[in-house]
């Protein structure tokens, strides 16, 4: 099973490939990504599957069809706004401590 391997942050159900089909059916089998400067559809050979909002939901109205490279643009986008939400480990380092350690010299 190549999923397992994976390092996909979504955890994706048994019935995925069931569910993947009909997803592509009702998209036409083109990405649905709309484009900037018309506001229509990509039209693009659609290759992949995506959550439209990152998660587990599944359900059919959290999902669209795109191609491979509105999917890989949008996923790093995604990844780009959970990395500037994420606090950043140095920012709250406390300086109390060395404050309330009497200097020995
Ligand atoms: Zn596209």
């Amino acid at each position: 099973m190549a999923w397992e391997t994976s390092n996909r942050r979504e955890r994706l159900p048994d019935n995925w490939a069931a569910i993947r089909r009909r997803i592509i059916r009702r998209d036409g089998g083109v990405c649905v990504a709309p484009l900037l400067d018309s506001g229509q559809r990509c039209g693009e050979y659609g290759t992949d599957v995506d959550h439209i909002i990152p998660g587990d939901n599944h359900d059919l109205s959290n999902l669209q069809l795109l191609c491979r490279w509105h999917h890989t643009r949008k996923t790093q986008r995604e990844s780009a706004a959970a990395r500037a939400m994420r606090p950043r480990p140095q920012a709250n380092v406390p300086r109390v401590e060395r404050e309330a350690t009497p200097d020995p010299w």
